[in-house]
């Protein structure tokens, strides 16, 4: 079968040929994976900048957004049957018995770092036609979210954040009668995080470079959400134009609009990030009125990485209820599905919102 790797040593993405993987551990299942997307990870990934292959191998198969289908289970697999549709988990718990994190079941908050990544550090990823997982990291999907379920992985980040803004602001002694969100930059996570206000019932706003006429803002706008260009409007002057907020989620990585992002907050607010900016990246701050803000506002900024089963299964929810509210919209999130011989291209010049790989075609 098919896989597409890449050879960090030899600066190498390419096409190989695996044997069909089979059931070790009676807690086992065999997938056969139909759609894998790809996102800004899987790019520094094909670009050498990051991820690492499993030890003793050379290459790292790629692909960490999975949908799959359960093809056989092991003899002890209780919780799922062949047919089942499921999304697999991205991180794995590492080893240590000091970690607490892993050892309670969220390898999302471990501390020790010696974690591995299904198709971004130290585990072959999803870009393949058949894999051997473990039940305990997979999560169901109803059938009726076939064609967007590949969105549950970018989503659960997104649930993450949400769940820990909300425990920040649960230690508020009063009820803050959240209203207003921003969310920072219009790829797919930002996009994921506007429809999830937008049915929470936030007021929402979007702050992107795109442009104000262009297909994400045309899609914020589809939402019912406010779309602010950076083009147009510099962060300095977005308070002014809409507003304060009492939440902000950052998904751009861009260092220094994830410093200046505090500047819109309402007092007590809180700032979420959840890009990753190049380590060298630096930016001019006022650190003096960036801290005075800070204490004198209780503000709380925090980053968020990877989430744990319950972020899923709150993705999941999320994912059937913004499928009742604009379906459209969200079916519009997914623009190009491509077979596996055209992702080295794809990784190479971006195009569109999300690309999906169509591995095979759901049963
Ligand atoms: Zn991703
Ligand atoms: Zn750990």
């Amino acid at each position: 079968m098919q896989a597409l790797a890449v050879f960090p040593s030899k600066k190498n993405l390419q096409l190989i040929d695996l044997p069909h993987p089979k059931l070790q551990d009676a807690t086992d299942v065999l997938l056969r994976v139909h759609e894998v997307g790809l996102c800004g990870t899987d790019r520094e990934i094909s670009s050498f900048e990051y991820g690492s292959p499993p030890s003793g191998s050379d290459h790292l198969i790629l692909g960490h957004e999975s949908l799959a289908e359960i093809i056989e289970v092991g003899r002890e697999v209780s919780s799922f049957k062949p047919g089942d549709l499921v999304v697999a988990m991205v991180r794995r718990p590492c080893p240590h018995a000091e970690c607490r994190a892993c050892r309670g079941g969220r390898p999302d908050f471990c501390v020790t770092g010696d974690f591995t990544e299904r198709g971004i550090k130290g585990a072959d990823g999803f870009l393949t036609e058949y894999v051997v997982e473990d039940q305990e990291y997979l999560v169901r999907v109803p059938r009726v979210l076939a064609d967007v379920a590949v969105l549950v992985e970018p989503l659960s980040v997104i649930t993450k954040a949400a769940d820990q803004a909300r425990s920040i602001f649960d230690r508020l002694p009063y009820d803050p009668g959240l209203q207003r969100g921003l969310v920072l930059g219009a790829g797919p996570i930002g996009l994921l995080c506007a429809m999830a206000l937008v049915a929470e019932g936030f007021e929402a706003v979007v702050y992107s470079r795109d442009s104000e006429e262009g297909k994400p803002a045309e899609l914020v706008r589809s939402l019912g959400a406010d779309y602010v260009s950076s083009t147009r409007t510099p962060i300095e002057s977005l308070a002014e134009r809409s507003g304060r907020f009492d939440v902000v989620l950052e998904a751009v990585g861009f260092a220094p609009l994830m410093l200046a992002a505090t500047q819109v907050l309402k007092p007590n607010g809180v700032l979420a990030l959840t890009g990753v900016p190049p380590e060298a990246a630096t930016a001019e701050v006022n650190a003096g009125r960036a801290l005075r803000n800070l204490v004198l506002r209780n503000e709380v900024i925090f980053g968020t990485v990877n989430a744990g089963r319950r972020d899923y299964l709150s993705a999941i929810q999320h994912l059937e209820q913004f499928m009742i509210l604009f379906p459209e919209s969200v079916r519009k999130l997914i623009t190009d599905r491509v077979p596996l011989d055209e992702v080295p291209q794809l990784l190479a010049h971006k195009r569109g919102i999300k690309s999906v790989v169509e591995m095979s075609r759901a049963a």
